[in-house]
């Protein structure tokens, strides 16, 4: 924690970035949810220039010398720091500023060959992007592959070596699963007239009893539900309903266990640069812990079924718990990795993450991306893929230039199930706390496992100390045979 040791030169530099970082999030949360549409392209340069600041102060020489005069005083803090300062150095200011430029004419580009459902139109801006990745890893020549760096932006500390074992045992383990249950009857999902101001109210109720209170939170409506945190006692998710399907409810749910994270860091580390998530995969652990592990588990609806019963009459009056565990975990190979469920969401992931080694180490060429994502769909998924639509330009990621982020996803998934096991046995009463509606215990442990540590460990650090081991996939794997073996009657 900062102590008076760490010299006041210092402790004022890195306030001075936190609050350009607090305008940041708060100009693109503001750019997402108030702002009126002509607002964008000012926005644009606003965005810009602040991000401009924080890179120049945190390049500076200055402040190099300052952690080197203060090493001694703080050396977590310091470490921390001292990485960002680090890498931020290694970069030429050109190439960021020309891969943030490809990264927005790659997304209109990415636009157009949408309205077109044709890949060709998104090629060369793809191609310029990769071209630029490629480049940002030979910045780091000391790089066992240069996929490190890029993954090294969203998940420190985790190389490419150790996400392809990881992946290779997951997908061993997801496939086999998968086809076992595409062999079995199809469940239906729920059909039927969910309003979504009914949705909003029970939500809201839900959010509450995870943890969100309005005196450090907001919650608004957004086309892409997310979650932004300024500082530690401000933090805003968003949400979308629609009335057809509980999807925005367990979005709501994913979203609140990001805000959790950033509302349960130490505020010792406020105004700092460390007072957020550590990682985007460490992120991406909570959000799902709650979503899927919480969210679609028999003993959470325990209590909220009949609270929905009430709120739903019309769709859900009748409706057993066990029908509705079973319709709100329905598996089915898909084509669009937003709506995949807990089985084949991963299986999405890999893909991605396969896709992009081959772009990075050149072994395949932007313009035959279609074809491979089309083979990997048909072994990974079973299905055939109908156009690029579907395919290729469903996520948003490539076209800003965004390489390294898609494994993120998964590891959170697999540390999701990792924390779950360690907090079934910590906490013996956790599923009879589940049928009640209590959830603070739940809350509690992670906060002191994961969320108070803020960035001050590394991940592999917060991850050994919090399960006892490095990310293995078998807690998941398990998790997922025996929730789907019962439900599907495997
Ligand atoms: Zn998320």
């Amino acid at each position: 924690m900062p102590s008076p040791s760490l010299g006041l030169e210092l402790l004022e530099r890195l306030g001075e970035l936190a609050d350009l970082g607090h305008a940041g999030q708060l100009m693109a949360w503001d750019q997402q949810v108030m702002m009126p549409a002509e607002g964008a392209a000012a926005r644009g340069e606003a965005l810009a220039t602040i991000s401009r600041l924080h890179h120049d102060r945190l390049v500076d020489p200055q402040l190099g010398a300052l952690l080197q005069r203060d090493a001694e005083a703080e050396p977590l803090i310091v470490r921390a720091v001292r990485r960002d300062h680090e890498v931020a150095r290694r970069v030429p200011g050109e190439l960021t500023a020309e891969m943030s430029r490809a990264g927005s004419d790659g997304y209109g580009a990415w636009l157009r060959a949408r309205e077109s459902n044709d890949f060709a139109v998104f090629e060369p801006a793809l191609r310029r992007n990769i071209d630029l990745a490629r480049q940002y890893a030979a910045c780091f020549p000391e790089a066992a592959h240069p996929y490190d760096p890029l993954l090294d932006r969203f998940e420190p500390g985790t190389t490419t070596e150790q996400v392809s074992a990881l992946f290779e045992r997951l997908r061993a383990g997801l496939v086999p699963l998968l086809s076992q249950i595409a062999m079995q009857p199809v469940h239906q999902s729920l059909q039927g007239d969910l309003p979504v101001a009914a949705q909003r109210e029970i939500g809201l109720e839900i959010a509450h009893a995870m943890g969100f209170d309005a005196s450090g939170w907001r919650l608004d409506d957004a086309v892409h539900p997310f979650a932004s945190s300024p500082a530690i006692g401000d933090v805003r998710v968003t949400s979308r309903f629609d009335d057809e399907s509980l999807t925005g409810l367990f979005a709501l749910m994913h979203e609140i266990g990001h805000g959790l994270y950033e509302r349960g860091v130490d505020p010792q580390l406020g105004r700092t640069t460390l007072g957020s998530g550590v990682s985007l995969g460490v992120h991406e652990s909570q959000s799902r812990l709650w979503e899927n592990l919480v969210g679609r588990s028999p003993e959470f609806w325990t209590h909220w079924l009949p609270r929905m019963r009430e709120r739903f009459p019309l769709t859900l009056r009748d409706i057993e718990l066990d029908a509705f565990i079973r319709a709100i975990n329905v598996v089915r190979p898909t084509l669009i990795r937003v709506e995949a469920d807990e089985v084949t969401y991963s299986l999405h992931v890999i893909l991605r993450f396969e896709l992009e080694l081959a772009l990075i180490d050149g072994s395949l060429d932007p313009g035959d991306l279609p074809a491979a994502w089309a083979a990997k769909m048909k072994q990974f998924l079973g299905i055939e893929v109908p156009d690029d639509l579907r395919g290729v330009l469903q996520d948003i990621h490539w076209s800003e230039g965004i390489i390294g982020y898609f494994p993120t996803y998964a590891i959170g998934n697999v540390l999701a199930a990792q924390l779950w096991r360690v907090a079934q046995a910590d906490l013996p009463d956790l599923d009879a706390e589940l049928t009640r509606g209590e959830l603070g215990s739940l809350r509690a442990w992670l906060r002191e496992k994961v969320h108070r540590h803020g960035r001050l460990l590394t991940p592999p650090e917060l991850i050994e100390q919090a399960v006892g081991g490095p990310l293995d996939p078998e807690p998941m794997l398990e998790h997922l045979r025996a929730k789907y073996g019962a439900l599907y009657a495997l």
